[in-house]
This record gives structure tokens, sequence and C-alpha cells, in this order.
């Protein structure tokens, strides 16, 4: 039987980086799945580096994990969120990865003696990575990460040039977002820079099928004529895009002007119209006028990118909607905990501590859990948050030095501590203990009676782990172990007996969390705020 032919959708950007073509390339992809089709989506970046997991994140966002262990660009997020499904590595490639299994295949003699080239063996081998993730799907999106015209994102656009040759003008559309920006001074909208940047993918010998134009605000629908004319794409081809109060409302706004049935069309697949209802009543849910607020502090170290804790913020919000609570949230700086005392945590509702790496902050944070422990504050702890946890804990149980190997690595008092197969890895990429393992959980403990269930699974990303030498210290300090590896050797989830919340845990929830159905463990902390 001959397999159905995948339809390909590339998502390039212009006129600057960070005009949102995750999101645009994520709302296409939700209002096709609305559709009823098939829909895969993947992330080519043009970074040397093979993962995500190496970059720093106050500078790139958060690293994305995925159940199979991938470190990734956040952009997999907004694509698991908005596509309501899990993803794979294949979905994230950096050039990195791609260069580096070239080399190896040129080291093991694949080549045959041939010079080994950018064209065609690298372009080779990135159409590789794509067709294989498109397998089987109705629907592959692919977006190119970086703007159009950079030098280091040349191979990844000339690889999907290629592929939609070979594939065939019906089996590939390519919509390129651009920026709109708006002249104060003469109160206009400009499209000159969006005009060059589809000249700049017409270089590169790439003819966009749909033009995306982001803006500040909503721009008269005249503006559709211009990009439409020096675009050089019909008129009903241009979908605008004005900032959106939530970003939930990008695939309302890309259905309403009819860009998924310019592009089915194209396409030439045959669906039914997009079945919208979940996402209109999603927006409504957003938008709802909600009396009550809950205010939570969030202590950590990475303060200046908002993008670093990205899942988290969506999984709070995702909480409160479903709580009909309005969020509001505070970064509180760890290092100023130290510094000024727990007494400027006062005035928060909650306090949440997401993961972390490195000493820097550790001991204000460690401070926080601790005020929480002591006063009945509500506590949600994250990886390193369930880490700073078990150190108050210890330290309240009598282990008056209790730390974390990651602070001093030669304690003997690390209550947290590295595992012997983890050691001399610290500083490598990829080695951390990553994505899905399983958690059993203790019948009838805070966390059984949040997921309703007492077998769960969890992504991870960590090297440290609770040292369960010290179990007696840690319980005598007022937790309990409430969730274990299912042979008993980690510690995956905490919890505070006789507490109104005080709930951790090794994994990283917020990755699973969804707008329509957020984590347990974060609606339960936002009911704890809500019923003080
Ligand atoms: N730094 C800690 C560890 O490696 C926590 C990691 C995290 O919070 N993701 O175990």
């Amino acid at each position: 039987m001959k397999m159905k032919q995948t339809k390909y959708i590339f998502v390039t950007g212009g006129v600057l980086s960070g005009v949102g073509k995750g999101i645009s390339a994520a709302s296409i992809g939700a209002v096709l799945k609305a559709r009823g089709l098939n829909v895969n989506i993947q992330k080519c970046d043009q970074y040397l580096n093979v993962d995500a997991g190496t970059l720093n994140p106050a500078e790139h966002g958060e690293c994305f994990v995925t159940n199979d262990g991938a470190e990734t660009d956040l952009d997999l997020g907004h694509y698991e969120r908005f596509l309501d499904t899990d993803l794979t590595s294949s979905s994230s490639v950096m050039s990195g990865r791609v260069l580096r299994q070239v080399i190896d295949d040129e080291r093991a003699g694949k080549y045959l003696g041939k010079t080994v080239q950018i064209v065609p063996h690298v372009i080779t081998a990135m159409q590789e990575h794509i067709e294989n993730a498109a397998k089987g799907f109705d629907v592959h999106i692919v977006e190119v990460g970086g703007t159009v015209g950079d030098i280091e994102g040349q191979s990844w656009i000339e690889a999907i040039r290629e592929l939609g040759f070979r594939l065939g003008y019906r089996n590939c559309a390519y919509v390129h977002v651009v920026y709109l920006p708006y002249l104060g001074a003469s109160k206009e909208f400009k499209t000159k820079p969006a005009q060059n940047a589809v000249k700049d993918l017409r270089n590169a010998g790439i003819s966009p099928n749909v033009i995306l134009a982001r803006s500040e605000s909503v721009a008269p629908d005249i503006i559709k004529n211009k990009l439409s004319l020096y675009g050089g794409v019909p008129h009903e081809a241009i979908g605008l895009l004005p900032n959106a109060k939530s970003i939930y409302e990008v695939p309302l706004s890309i259905a309403n002007q009819k860009i998924d049935e310019y592009i089915v069309q194209h396409l030439e697949i045959k669906t039914k119209k997009p079945n919208l209802k979940q996402w209109k009543q999603l927006n409504k849910t957003i938008s709802e006028d909600r009396s009550q607020s809950v205010k939570i502090g969030i202590v950590a170290k990475y303060l200046d990118n908002e993008d670093t804790y990205f899942s988290v913020i969506e999984a709070l919000r995702a909480s409160c909607w479903s709580q009909k609570t309005n969020l509001e949230f505070d970064w509180v700086n760890a290092e100023k905990v130290e510094k000024d005392g727990v007494q400027i945590l006062e005035k928060y509702d909650g306090i949440l501590v997401p993961g972390g790496f490195g000493s820097r902050g550790v001991e204000g944070m460690i401070m926080a859990a601790g005020y929480c422990l002591e006063t009945g504050k509500s506590y949600l702890g994250l990886c390193l948050g369930l880490q700073v946890a078990v150190i108050a804990g210890a330290r309240r149980g009598g282990l008056k030095d209790a730390t974390s190997a990651e602070i001093h690595p030669s304690s003997k008092k690390s209550v947290i501590y590295i595992m012997s197969d983890q050691k001399g890895k610290e500083e490598t990429g990829g080695t951390m203990r990553l994505g899905e393992y399983k958690a059993s959980l203790v019948p009838k403990s805070k966390v059984a009676e949040l997921y309703k269930n007492t077998k769960v699974t969890e992504r991870h990303r960590h090297r440290y782990e609770v040292n369960l030498k010290f179990r007696k210290q840690i319980e005598k300090g007022g937790l309990v172990i409430s969730g274990q590896s299912p042979d008993g050797t980690l510690v995956e989830f905490i919890e505070a007996c006789n507490h109104n919340f005080f709930v951790a845990t090794q994994a990283h929830p917020e990755f699973k969390s969804r707008p329509t159905s957020p984590h347990p463990l974060f609606v339960g902390f936002i009911k704890s705020l809500k019923n003080k």
C-alpha cells in the first residue's frame, strides 16, 4: 500500500527575532488539529550546541524537557501546550546535532573518500531529520529558528528549499512571519522591513505562500493590500497578528482570518471545518472577571529573563483559570531573602521555589522553605525546590549544618548528594537524570490525594538526589517522604505533616501541565492559597 503523502508547513521569520514564530507555528498546528488532522511539529535551530541542555537559561529561556529526556528549546513547551501532545527528541534539532553526526560519519568512513561539504552532506542530513520526524503524520510543521538572512541559518533554509522542490508545490507551504513596526510620529504602520524580509527569503530561493505580520497594536486591514502587492502573495494569504491579551488567542485569530483554510486549500488537504469549541471556551475563561486573587512569591536566582520559567508560569496561570482566581506573582531574588530576611516573604499567600543550578542564592531558598515549614505558609517546590526543602527540614530536625553537595561538595552533612553513577559528569551536557520516570506514592498522602493515584510519572532534569542516610533527621524536621522511585532508592516527593500545603517534587511537573488540564500539584497549591 502506498504511504499517504505528509504535507509540510515551513515557518520562517524575518525583520527581527522574537516576533512570535513559535506561537504562530504552534497556533497553525492547533487549528489544523482542530480540523481533525494528525499534526507533528519540529523546531530546527541554527545553534552549534548539540541540544539546549547547556544553554544559559537567563539568556536563552527555559530548557524544556520531553518525555524521552531531550533537553530542548522552550518553543517545544508552546508546541506541547497548544497541540496538547507529548513530543519527542525528534521535535528539536540543533545544527550541532546534525554536524556532529556528519563528522562522526566522516570519521567512520561512511563517505567513501569523498569531500564532505555543507551542500550536499549537511543539507541531506538536515532533511533526513525533518522527513523522519514527519513520517506517519498528515501534516508536519517545521519552524526554522533565527531570522532569514542570518549566516548561521542558511543551511536550514537551503534544506527546506530543496525539500520543498523535491516534494512538490502542493505538498509544502512556506509561512513567513514578519514584523510590522508602527511609527508614532506619523501614526502609521510601515511595511518596508517586511517587504525586505520577503525579499531575503526570495534571495534564498523560497517564495512564501503565507505572510503573517506581527505588530504591537492592531494594524488596519488595508495594510494587507500593500503586503500582498509587494510580498507577492494573495490578499487572503496574509494574516495580521497584533499583540494578543493571551497567547491562546492566536489560534482563533488564525482561524478568523481563514489562514488555515488557505493553507489546506494550497496543500489540497480535504478536511472538515475546525472545531474550535475548546479554544473559545479557554479564551472565555481567561478573560472572565474574577474578584479573587492569589499572590505568589517565586524565590529564584535567574530573574533577568521572564522566559526562564515559562512552563512554571503557564502551569500557575492555567491552575488559576481553573480555580477562577487571578494570578499575581513577584520574582523574589533568593539572594535578597538571604540578605534581608524572610520577612520580605510575609506579603505572599504562597511561596514557590522552582528548579535551578549552582550555589548562588540557594541559602535564601532554604530560608524561604524553612519559613513556610515553620509558619504554615503554602509552599510548592520543584526540583531544586525539593532539595532546599529537604535541607530546611533536616536543619529543623537537628542536623544544623545540613547542606547540598552542589553547594559544599566535600561536606559530610550533604542531605542532597550526588549518586555514584553521576560522579565526574557535573559539567557536561546530556548526563543528568532526564525525562520521564515512574514514582510510587504513599497511599493517603497529600500527593496521592492530589494525583488521585499512587502510580505517577513525571519528567526530570537533575543530578543530585536526597540522601536517605539522613531520613530520620529529615522526618524529625516535620517532613515525610511521600513518593519514591518504584525500587525505593530515590526520593521523588516530600510533604510536611500537619501543614496547609507544603509539597515538593524532585521532578518538573510544570512540563506536563496544559492550559485546559492544569497539573494537579499546581491546582492543589492554588486551592490552598484560596482557602487560606
Ligand atoms: N541543581 C539540582 C540538581 O542538579 C536541581 C536541578 C533542577 O532544579 N532542575 O539536582
